[in-house]
């Protein structure tokens, strides 16, 4: 009986035959064939007006969202707090100030209340925010209509950090797709994973080259080296999208998979009254299920549960920690109800990845029901 971690990732077993591909045609450096159809791919399945950059990562998908939204030093850009690290960097990277923004109870992500509380006291301040990164944490989409109401209401663009939300949609349409730009990552632990990459979707085919040009250097269109910008190198590599091509032939089958880890966490909670399953609250938001987390009654009885996993070798870990509290970001300005340190006091992830055995779900239940008998 080995661990249980809390989310792995899983070989659909075609990997193996674009890496061949691409180490056979030497296309072993950034950018290449594998890199073309894994865009193609990715535009096929998020539609028509989808344009995708793949790139080295989601934290530089964030980065150039950024920078082509022209965000600078001096610039205000507001960032939901409960999420990762990496959606709130690349604000500092730019040498700008990043707003935070509590959530709501409802989604868990970025409240539509305060949101609009914080764009009206930076405008009253004299420094109109230049962006907006939302986040579909844990794969539930966040309040599309209230907060692209707001957004459009003060003519600040989105950026939809859907790293964890890869197959997630609202009323029927991919998140990714309703911002200024959308942004995937494709690390170990996501739906589908490159190893390390991941991808900016936009709508525009200028957009997705001028993002391209960026990730390769800025390399200005001349014979010699010459560039008239300055460049990053976040560009895919041609290895790593042949993972990506092997890994989203299954990524139907991913999805199914969590959702159904999801159905049998349903099923266990059912009957435990002191446990609150985190769940979409109506038919409009459509979860991929990335992570599924719990909310208990105190951070006490979370701390006791995380220990009880721990000893039987099942790896669970706390909700993201609010970036208003983070050491890094405490100096900055925050507007909210402290909902987002409730959820981090008493939230707590549960194993959900793909290869989640029925032998490991038992090992599960009986972590829970003996620490709630
Ligand atoms: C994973 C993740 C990222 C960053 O993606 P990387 O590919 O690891 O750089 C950004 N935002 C959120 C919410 C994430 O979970």
């Amino acid at each position: 009986m080995g661990r249980i971690y809390l989310s792995l990732s899983q070989q659909s077993g075609f990997e193996i035959e674009y890496i061949e591909k691409a180490l056979q045609s030497n296309w072993i450096t950034s950018g290449g064939p594998n890199v073309n159809d894994f865009e193609v791919e990715l535009q096929n399945y998020f539609g028509e007006d989808s344009f995708v950059a793949a790139l080295n990562s989601g934290t530089s998908a964030i980065h150039l969202s950024l920078i082509l939204l022209g965000v600078k030093q001096g610039d205000e850009v507001i960032c939901q707090s409960l999420t990762f690290s990496a959606s709130a960097n690349p604000i500092s990277y730019q040498g700008a100030t990043p707003i935070f923004v509590d959530s709501e109870p409802e989604t868990w992500n970025i409240c539509p209340e305060n949101l609009e509380i914080a764009i009206k006291d930076r405008i009253k301040k004299g420094n109109k925010p230049k962006a907006i990164i939302a986040v579909h944490l844990y794969g539930m989409p966040y309040k599309i209509d209230e907060i692209h109401a707001i957004a459009d209401r003060y003519g600040i663009p989105i950026i939809e950090d859907s790293a964890e939300a890869l197959g997630s949609c609202y009323k029927g349409k991919h998140c990714g797709t309703f911002g200024e730009f959308g942004i995937l990552s494709f690390n170990g632990n996501k739906i589908i994973t490159t190893s390390s990459g991941g991808a900016l979707i936009s709508n525009s085919k200028e957009v997705k080259e001028k993002a391209i040009f960026y990730a390769t250097q800025s390399k200005d269109d001349a014979i010699h080296y010459q560039h008239s910008e300055i460049g990053y190198n976040y560009r895919m590599s041609n290895i790593c999208a042949g993972i990506g091509l092997g890994q989203i032939k299954t990524l139907q089958e991913k999805i199914d998979s969590r959702r159904n880890n999801h159905l049998f966490y349903r099923e266990l909670f059912s009957t435990i009254e002191e446990v609150e399953l985190f769940e979409a609250k109506n038919e409009d938001y459509f979860s991929n299920y990335w992570l599924n987390t719990i909310l208990l009654k105190s951070s006490k009885v979370k701390n006791d549960l995380l220990q009880a996993f721990e000893k039987a070798d099942i790896e669970t870990r706390p909700i993201w920690k609010p970036m208003h509290r983070q050491p890094i970001f405490e100096s900055y300005p925050y507007y909210g109800n402290k909902i987002s340190e409730k959820l981090f006091e008493n939230g707590l992830c549960l194993p959900s990845g793909t290869n989640l055995t029925n032998e490991d779900k038992k090992r599960i239940e009986k972590v829970i029901n003996t620490f709630f008998n």
